[in-house]
């Protein structure tokens, strides 16, 4: 016998007693099934109800010819126990799974796209169509979405004779054998589906589409109900403020105020390696004419450094060191084009306690010596 799907009729039922038909092992676990249950177990892009039966905790739930509630211990055959779900789970996918509905159903008879996929995650809801909606279209459709929400629509669920079925125009993602359950979103869907769902489409609360991004000639959404999309919209607010703060603008002027701000950044950017690039080039004239050593002490770093030590370098045809100042010595960059070139560095590393490497003709690192030390190690070996 197969169990009483208690959630049919009943999706608000949180607590039930039942009776234990069989416990086996499973995994890491027990499989237990029951006479009745209100755990709804897994199915169409759906997990399936965890929470307590008995003593034990319901990881859980999978349909296998029966209803499957995994558990952590054992339960004993013939046992009349509590169970109760895990209702802010079950709560969260029936907001979710009726808004899909919702969404569904607008699309399919505006578009005729239908749902290919559906993925009804703890974090995420993904939705598949087969045909693909603009950012305006989809705009329009979380309006009319939510309006729909608003008009508190009744949503009910049945298993109708194959006679009824045969006139109603619902959607199924697949063939089902047996009695069919169809969910109606009253004027808006009618659908082949085994999940609860929520009595009216008011209790779905608000509808948004987070993401979209195109997906097998269609399309894939994002999407949050309920609370989860009340707390999207904080987090959202939260970072829309931080960011209108700190450009000292408003909402509204937000994306301008943006994109000049990395322009001028950017802008910043390209001037700033430009200076750096002319002093390096002014240094390195500077050093060739003056110094008779090849190691040379300047603030410049990066790119710049890099610049100064090679320019010095086809300068003076000589190898070139650019050291900067640091708590512990003095980090290096160094442009050497000779054939010796590893030799030269792990010789210079060895003498003058240093580390690094680097590619022909360029090697960095830092030296923990002192500038006289590193100075008379290049002069005698370079
Ligand atoms: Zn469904």
């Amino acid at each position: 016998m197969s169990t009483v799907r208690l959630f049919d009729d009943n999706s608000y039922l949180t607590e039930f007693t039942a009776t234990v038909t069989s416990c086996r092992p499973w995994e890491n676990g027990f499989a237990v099934t029951l006479d009745r249950t209100a755990f709804c177990p897994e199915g169409g892009g759906q997990k399936g109800d965890s929470g307590i039966l008995g003593d034990a905790t319901v990881i859980h739930t999978v349909e296998d010819d029966d209803i499957l509630h995994l558990t952590d211990r054992r339960l004993v055959v013939g046992q009349t126990i509590k169970g109760r779900i895990d209702w802010d789970r079950r709560w969260y996918r029936m907001q979710h799974h009726s808004g899909e509905h919702v969404l569904s159903g607008l699309v399919t008879a505006q578009y005729g796209f239908h749902n290919v996929g559906f993925h009804l995650g703890d974090e995420l809801v993904t939705i598949d169509y087969d045909g693909v909606l603009s950012r305006e279209q989809l705009d329009a459709l979380e309006c009319e979405a939510n309006a729909v929400i608003c008009q508190n629509r009744a949503i009910t669920a049945s298993y109708p004779s194959p006679e009824e079925l045969s006139t109603l125009p619902y959607r199924s993602k697949k063939e089902i054998d047996g009695a069919l359950r169809i969910v109606v979103v009253e004027g808006i869907d009618i659908c082949a589906c085994c999940a609860p769902h929520v009595g009216h489409t008011g209790e779905i609360g608000i509808l948004k589409i987070t993401d979209m991004k195109h997906y097998k000639g269609g399309v894939r959404l994002q999407m949050v109900c309920g609370n989860t999309a009340v707390r999207d919209y904080q987090q959202k607010q939260a970072l829309t403020s931080h960011i209108t703060t700190a450009l000292s603008t408003v909402q509204e002027k937000g994306i301008a105020a943006f994109d000049a701000h990395i322009a001028a950044v950017d802008a910043a950017t390209y001037e700033n390696d430009r200076l750096l690039l002319a002093v390096a080039e002014e240094l390195s004239a500077a050093y060739a004419a003056a110094e008779t050593t090849c190691v040379v002490v300047s603030a410049l770093t990066g790119d710049a450094a890099r610049h100064l030590a090679r320019s010095v370098a086809e300068r003076t045809h000589r190898t070139c060191v650019v050291l900067n100042a640091v708590d512990s010595g003095y980090r290096y960059t160094m442009y050497c084009e000779h054939d010796n070139f590893t030799e030269l560095v792990k010789a210079a590393n060895a003498a003058l306690q240093g580390k690094g490497g680097g590619r022909p003709p360029f090697a960095s690192g830092a030296y923990q010596s002192t500038l006289g030390d590193i100075r008379r190690w290049f002069i005698e070996n370079s």
